[in-house]
């Protein structure tokens, strides 16, 4: 019986090929399953092509849609929002000028060439960063990877090569080089690439200044060979050609420190001069939150320089803006109010349980206020409600259709915790 078997879709007995799988009234063979793959990845590859057509015929949202859509998913950093949506649709803007250079000879300005717009985001960790960046690519439906300067280390040396870093890109699209070419990279712990010291090394810089150096090429947009695996090239290795022309950078570091670098310089201009002090005598700069803040808000490239980036780095990131540190009530919006947040994640696991999840605005607080004190952003508020909704989801069966959550179940869960 066994040997009578044979493919439904081909026909070739058992003996002919090297295994069948059988499904509710019929098999199919080896050779069947290989066609119907290469025939499914030819149809998916041909509608990412498709897709990328249509790319040059997409309207680009304004600045003020971009913001809105911004809005939907991170909380506050309206500077940095407001920032991003425009030098984006400068950025797409430029993209399509080059196509429709060729298409309207009579535009003016026809040969004024629009400069890539790379952006430079600075803020403490956990403040949104990557979020912006992630939260980009998904409105502009374009290919997005991250990737991590720290792992970077100039040719020749333990670690991974720059290109690296479009090896991530490529990967994210199944190497789809015309994909890939159009997408968004974001560079984090771009300030741990810094010179060590502020001279020019005598001594080599193979994770600071070397990397910086090997940066820019990639940065400015040219042609890159790639090495398809990642990691470090080697010579017979084959590469993938890359054009970085149109890939956004968005690069971002926390900077600590920076905040004296600039205060030294603007301190060092106002000697002498009582800018400080509000109309009854008092000192208006209050907290150090502030105080970083405001000085944020007054850098300019030099303090980037000061700090150990190359000044040709610094010129590839022509917008440079800042996120503000999270108060206590931009957590507490962050739990409840973007799209994702996360206290509706939890109430959606639960309620694949048919359970409906409760958390009292007390409760909240009390989470807030020990991320706060943690000091890691809103990074700190996934690991506080993990600590206390692990033990609900292990034991969920156990859950009879509602789970309240009070203070005192956050105060129980959280104990050990500041
Ligand atoms: P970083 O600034 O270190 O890149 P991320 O963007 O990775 O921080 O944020 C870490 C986590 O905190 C993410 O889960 C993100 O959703 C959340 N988060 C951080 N800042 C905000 C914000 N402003 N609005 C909404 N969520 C935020």
């Amino acid at each position: 019986m066994e040997d009578s078997l044979k493919c439904n879709f081909c026909g070739r007995e058992k003996n002919e090929i090297t295994f069948l799988i059988s499904g509710i009234s019929g098999h199919i063979c080896n050779f069947c399953i290989e066609k119907t793959y290469s025939i499914i990845h030819k149809k998916y590859f041909d509608k990412k092509s498709e897709k990328k057509e249509k790319f040059e015929e997409i309207k680009i949202k304004k600045p003020r849609e971009i913001k809105l859509f911004l809005d939907k998913y991170v909380v506050g950093q309206n500077e940095a929002k407001r920032i991003i949506s425009v030098s984006v649709y400068n950025h797409y803007k430029r993209i399509l000028q080059k196509k429709n250079q060729f298409d309207n000879k009579n535009q003016k300005n026809k040969n004024i060439e629009i400069e890539k717009s790379n952006i430079l985001l600075i803020g403490n960790t956990g403040t949104g960063k990557t979020l912006l960046a992630k939260s980009i690519s998904k409105l502009l439906k374009v290919p997005f990877a991250i990737a991590d300067a720290t792992t970077l280390t100039e040719a020749g040396y333990v670690g991974e090569d720059v290109e690296s870093i479009l090896t991530k890109l490529l990967q994210s699209v199944n190497y789809n080089i015309n994909y890939a070419e159009k997408g968004i990279i974001f560079l984090d712990e771009i300030d741990k690439i810094s010179r060590k010291s502020n001279n020019p090394s005598i001594t080599r810089d193979v994770s600071g200044e070397g990397v910086q150096q090997s940066l820019l090429k990639i940065l400015e947009g040219s042609i890159i060979n790639v090495p398809p695996q990642g990691g470090r090239k080697h010579p017979d290795q084959k590469m993938i050609q890359i054009n970085t022309e149109n890939i956004l950078f968005i690069a971002g570091g926390t900077f600590d420190g920076i905040e004296k670098i600039i205060s030294n310089r603007i301190e060092q201009i106002s000697i002498g001069f009582p800018t400080n002090y509000n109309k009854n005598g008092n000192n208006i700069r209050d907290g150090d939150e502030n105080k970083k803040n405001n000085y944020l808000k007054k850098i300019i490239p030099d303090d980037l320089k000061n700090f150990g980036l190359i000044p040709e780095l610094i010129g590839r990131f022509p917008i440079v803006t800042y996120l503000n540190p999270l108060n206590k009530q931009m957590l507490k919006k962050i739990l409840l109010e973007p799209k994702n947040a996360l206290i509706k994640q939890y109430q959606k696991l639960f309620e694949m349980d048919n359970i409906s999840m409760n958390i009292t605005d007390e409760a909240l607080d009390i989470i807030v206020e020990k991320t706060f004190r943690i000091g890691l952003g809103a990074r700190g508020l996934r690991t506080l409600c993990e600590k206390i909704f692990i033990d609900y989801m292990y034991d969920i069966e156990n859950i009879k259709t509602v789970l309240n959550i009070d203070k005192n179940i956050v105060m129980e869960k959280l104990g050990d915790f500041y």
